[in-house]
């Protein structure tokens, strides 16, 4: 299924040409590779995930640049989680677990089990309304190809916001739109406060000095291009889960990140302050574990659609279809 691990060679192949493109909403979108990096996506239904562009109009004559850097943040999302043996090597950041085909190498400093986990869900997906809207799943459990990754429902999702450089209405905007996702899901979100942490696209989903004893808790953060490169262009935000295995080999989402553009989502850049929640939702819809759906009547879709302000039927039925997987007791 799409997303599963063994990109390596899907990322940086030997030769220039169009290959298959992982994340595209139907699986059969391509992406020219030139040699050295992966450039446009231009062929059918080409979508790459966690990414939202702005202002359509004038992306479309920079179509190259801003799938170029949703394609980066793709593959950052995915060495979040597979590349975590290079990251090992790498950084401070001592990674918790190692995902590889095979056995799960659990690793000593994986936080112990959360003591938050409860019996049962803690809440239940809003109903969804009749008809016919699509989504994605943006990874499906290896062993089980329908069941999707998602976070686990009977413990709260805990998250921080570093708010440098937000607009005036960066916090209502966002608790507005995790509420909206919490009415979606069932998820319960738990706001852990402020936080100085800055994004990194190798952020380890447990951090032990910043949060010790627990998984580290979503960090949503305002950046731009300078200090994350992978906001450059219209690319107006970034979003992404990260998935450990648990005591089998089926995985649950811990941690994860939001990252969003503070000069695209600027009041002066933006005064639609509608579109800019929209587009936060859109983002924490990909934090939830959905990705890029072909269809324009849903938030999901990769583009800003200026009529599409929240979640759809099709989002809606994927974000309840998400709040509804199984929970982790051991995780
Ligand atoms: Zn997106």
């Amino acid at each position: 299924m799409r997303g599963r691990g063994g990109d390596d060679e899907a990322q940086h192949p030997r030769e220039a040409g169009w290959y298959p493109d992982p994340w595209s909403a139907d699986g059969k979108g391509e992406r020219y590779f030139d040699g050295k990096k992966w450039g446009t996506s231009e062929r059918p239904l080409a979508r790459a995930a966690t990414v939202t562009s702005l202002a359509p109009r004038r992306a479309r004559a920079r179509n190259g640049l801003r799938k170029y850097g949703a394609l980066l943040a793709f593959i950052a999302a995915v060495l979040v989680v597979w590349g975590l043996p290079k990251v090992l090597h790498h950084g401070s950041n001592r990674a918790t677990v190692v995902e590889v085909p095979g056995p799960t190498i659990t690793l000593p400093d994986r936080p112990p089990p959360s003591a938050e986990e409860a019996a049962s869900p803690l809440g239940a997906p809003a109903p969804v309304p009749a008809g016919n809207g699509k989504f994605e799943i943006m990874r499906y459990q290896p062993a089980a190809p329908t069941v999707p990754v998602a976070w686990d429902p009977c413990r709260p999702v805990h998250y921080v916001v570093n708010g440098a450089g937000a607009p005036p209405d960066g916090t209502r905007l966002i608790r507005t739109a995790i509420a909206r996702l919490q009415a979606a899901t069932g998820l319960h979100f738990v706001a852990d406060g402020p936080t100085a942490e800055r994004p990194s696209r190798f952020r380890a989903a447990y951090e032990p000095k910043l949060y010790p004893g627990r998984w580290a808790p979503v960090l949503i953060a305002w950046s731009n291009e300078n200090a994350y490169p992978d906001l450059a262009g219209y690319v107006a935000g970034e979003a992404g889960p990260v998935a450990v295995p648990g005591s089998d080999t089926r995985l649950v989402y811990v941690s994860g990140q939001v990252v969003l553009d503070d000069r695209d989502l600027s009041v002066a850049r933006l005064p639609d302050r509608g579109l800019a929640l929209a587009i936060i939702q859109h983002e924490l819809g990909h934090l939830a574990g959905l990705a890029h759906t072909s269809d324009r009547r849903q938030l999901m879709f990769s583009e800003t659609e200026f009529n599409v302000r929240n979640y759809a039927q099709g989002d809606l039925r994927g974000l309840s279809l998400l709040g509804r997987q199984a929970c982790f007791p051991g995780v």
